[in-house]
């Protein structure tokens, strides 16, 4: 019984094995491959997900953190700042795992075109890839931007003047209003990068959902637009999805222990492939006989 049980545990453990080499192959021979990361990324890094029910919520009123609240009076602005003093240092102390990390090489290694997320909290960034490969459809929690005049401030000085000054953050330029580039609940969605994401995704070969159970609209949608364009869709989370019997490879399992083995396979399959081409440059310079 105890060999059957094994046995068992050891065919499942090869069907995600050869998921994962297949998954791994389609990056190989991908010509645009986008990744798409939601919550269960950065939950991989200790940060909760904020936005789910849970401890955070217990000691504040989500309906509280709207856009128009934060807009319309100081005191749903300084409610706001004194939810992000609680929050933000969480996320600012996390840092990034094995998912971040091998997105960044597959991007160094061209094999990969992109990542769109749901996530605020810059950890793609920190991994190292390049910000412009980096399209936020929910904004930043590490960048703050003047409402009136639009200059830039990161996160980290606006926190130094609460603490200094105990008052609301306001741009030193014009005295306007500093507020932070995460999209607040009921704020529309930054449009430039909801354009990107959309050609970006049209535009692809191979989308691989990582983390996100697509439940969020409208960022959900972008899966969708991939595979009604013809990509191949990979959705790699631990819950099902609405969109995994659209997808053509399923793997349930963490981001950051399938990503780990997606680039060790992914690398030796390149030095596989740049081996045969010198192979191949040798044997065409050897003298004619
Ligand atoms: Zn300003």
């Amino acid at each position: 019984m105890a060999h059957l049980r094994g046995g068992a545990r050891l065919e499942a453990a090869s069907r995600v094995t050869d998921a994962v080499r297949r998954l791994a192959e389609l990056f190989v021979s991908a010509r645009r491959a986008v990744a798409f990361t939601g919550a269960g990324v950065s939950t991989e890094s200790g940060i909760p997900d904020f936005r789910s029910p849970g401890g955070l919520w217990d000691r504040f009123d989500p309906s509280e953190f709207t856009y128009r609240n934060f807009i319309a009076s100081p005191d749903g602005r300084r409610r706001y700042w004194d939810l992000g003093r609680v929050t933000y240092p969480v996320i600012r102390a996390a840092r990034p795992n094995a998912a971040h990390g091998a997105l960044a090489e597959l991007h160094r290694l061209d094999r990969l075109d992109c990542c769109i997320t749901q996530n605020i909290d810059d950890l793609h960034q920190r991994a190292g890839l390049p910000a412009d490969r980096v399209i936020e459809l929910h904004g930043n929690a590490a960048r703050t931007r003047c409402l009136t005049c639009g200059r830039a401030y990161t996160r980290d000085e606006v926190h130094a003047w609460i603490e200094a000054r105990g008052e609301l953050p306001s741009c030193p330029a014009c005295g306007g209003i500093v507020k932070p580039t995460t999209v607040l609940f009921g704020e529309a969605m930054p449009a430039p990068a909801m354009q990107e994401a959309e050609r970006r995704s049209r535009a692809a070969d191979l989308f691989v959902v990582l983390g996100s159970s697509l439940v969020v609209y409208p960022a959900a949608y972008m899966p969708a637009h991939a595979k009604h364009a013809g990509a191949t869709l990979a959705i790699v989370n631990l819950e099902p999805t609405p969109l995994d019997a659209q997808a053509d490879l399923v793997i349930r399992a963490k981001a950051g222990e399938t990503m780990t083995a997606i680039i060790e396979h992914v690398r030796a399959r390149l030095l596989d492939l740049a081996d045969a081409a010198e192979g191949n440059e040798a044997l065409g310079r050897q003298p004619v006989p």
